[in-house]
């Protein structure tokens, strides 16, 4: 690394190179419009934010996923700087290359990086620093630590012995290469060391929660902020940082890098007018959704035969009643015949009959089984694809023993079936 001009840290100075699975290039886009969906006592926050695509016309189904790159906290940034001792570089231009004296096989920069930038560049927008430090590089930091104690810590965490204190503190406690240099003071890496051992920043995957046939030069995305600030993850804290800004004064320019990402099979797309469709999205999974219903609609406009014969039900599920998120725009669709039926549960109501959406669906297991196995049935779930999508599973499975009289192994591999033909198609949002 060399380097000494000083140099322009804007973000035009910021090129992103390889984004995982584009289909198009960064998008600078300005926030449109935004709204707190909801919050309060007992909930998450949810909150809509609607980008401006006017400048940056892009195809798009609701289902699609785009890519937010963030940017790291200024603060933590900042910390890493001083702790290092940057301050006398941090805006210098430097050129990234690999050294001629590296012993190492096939060394080679990430593709990721540009050659040319400033330390301040690649500490905010390129590094995760919040990763947990592999053991490769907890050795390659003990040569950079003075204190004797310090460098005793980092030897036993990267030891074979030490194994167990490195499940303890880094794997369960999570401990990130922040906490690490916190808690080793005197650890002061260079950078050629931080760019060779600290992963990628990566953008974060959101679905797109509007139909383009509708607004075509808008893109939705709705996500929820989790309550207890020190869980708030880095890009929904930068989203929801600037909604406050965009929402105090609208005239505040607030824009963010994002990229569409290869298509995949959980969309609604014109096929979908021809066969049943079952919705089941949890919290704010309900959120594609609404921009499915939002494109059969557009779709059903264009229709010069009528609607089809086919059935489209959708089953929600959320804490409260209060909390059921786009209510008026499902009664809307409800309305309109976008939707046939809709299926509400509300898990911490207590005088709820339906606390979860497989209450909703044991309740209406005959008709619910009888649409599922019809073959032009498609099954759209987007839970947390994890302990909820796995009962949401179980529960069909016991649905469909129970209904056609089959064997557990029998009903599992029916949805085994529907999953390989793309007909049971889960967003999982992990
Ligand atoms: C295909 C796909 C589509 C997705 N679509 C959406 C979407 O439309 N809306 C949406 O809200 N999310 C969506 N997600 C999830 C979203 O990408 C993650 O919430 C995001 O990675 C959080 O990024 P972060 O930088 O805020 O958190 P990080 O800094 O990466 O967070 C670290 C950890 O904090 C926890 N965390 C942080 N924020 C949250 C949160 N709000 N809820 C639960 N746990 C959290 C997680 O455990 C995470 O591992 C999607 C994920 C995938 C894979």
């Amino acid at each position: 690394m060399s380097g000494s001009e000083t140099w322009n840290n804007d973000k035009e100075s910021v090129v992103y190179n390889a984004l995982p699975f584009a289909r198009t290039e960064l998008l600078n886009v300005p926030i449109k419009s935004a709204r707190i969906l909801c919050q309060g006592d007992d909930v998450k926050k949810v909150i809509e934010i609607i980008f401006d695509l006017k400048d940056h016309p892009v195809d798009f189904l609701p289902g699609d996923t785009i890519g937010i790159q963030p940017i790291n906290r200024d603060q933590d940034v900042n910390f890493l700087i001083d702790t290092l001792e940057l301050s006398s570089n941090t805006d210098k231009k430097v050129n990234l290359s690999i050294m001629k004296t590296t012993q190492k096989k096939a060394a080679k920069l990430p593709n990721y990086l540009p050659e040319i930038t400033t330390n301040r560049i690649l500490l905010r927008n390129y590094l995760n620093m919040y990763s947990a430090p592999k053991k490769l590089f907890l050795r390659a930091l003990v040569e950079f630590t003075d204190d004797k104690r310090e460098r005793l810590l980092l030897q036993i965490l990267c030891s074979k012995e030490g194994g167990g204190f490195y499940n303890q503190y880094v794997t369960e406690k999570g401990m990130t290469f922040l906490d690490l240099l916190k808690l080793c003071p005197s650890c002061k890496p260079p950078m050629g060391i931080l760019i060779e051992h600290l992963p990628r920043l990566l953008p974060r995957p959101y679905s797109v929660a509007n139909s383009s046939l509708k607004s075509p030069k808008e893109l939705k995305i709705v996500f929820s902020v989790l309550t207890d600030e020190s869980q708030k993850g880095l890009t929904t804290e930068m989203l929801e940082e600037m909604v406050e800004k965009f929402l105090k004064n609208k005239n505040n320019p607030c824009s963010v890098n994002l990229y569409f990402r290869d298509e995949n099979a959980f969309k609604y797309t014109q096929d979908d007018l021809n066969k049943n469709i079952i919705m089941i999205g949890i919290g704010c999974g309900i959120s594609p959704f609404v921009g499915f219903l939002e494109h059969k609609f557009e779709l059903e406009k264009q229709l010069v035969t009528g609607k089809r014969d086919f059935k489209t039900w959708l089953f929600s599920g959320s804490r409260y009643c209060r909390n059921a998120l786009f209510r008026k725009e499902i009664c809307d669709f409800l309305e309109a015949g976008t939707i046939d039926e809709y299926f509400e549960s509300n898990s911490r109501e207590v005088d709820s009959e339906f606390k979860y959406v497989q209450d909703q669906i044991v309740s209406n297991a005959e008709r619910f089984v009888n649409l599922l196995l019809c073959p032009q049935t498609k099954i759209y779930v987007c839970a947390d694809g994890n302990e909820i999508s796995k009962k949401i599973v179980a529960c069909i499975e016991e649905c469909i023993k129970s209904v056609c009289n089959l064997p557990i192994e029998e009903a599992s591999d029916i949805l085994k079936d529907m999953r390989r033909n793309a007909r049971y198609i889960e967003d999982i949002w992990l």
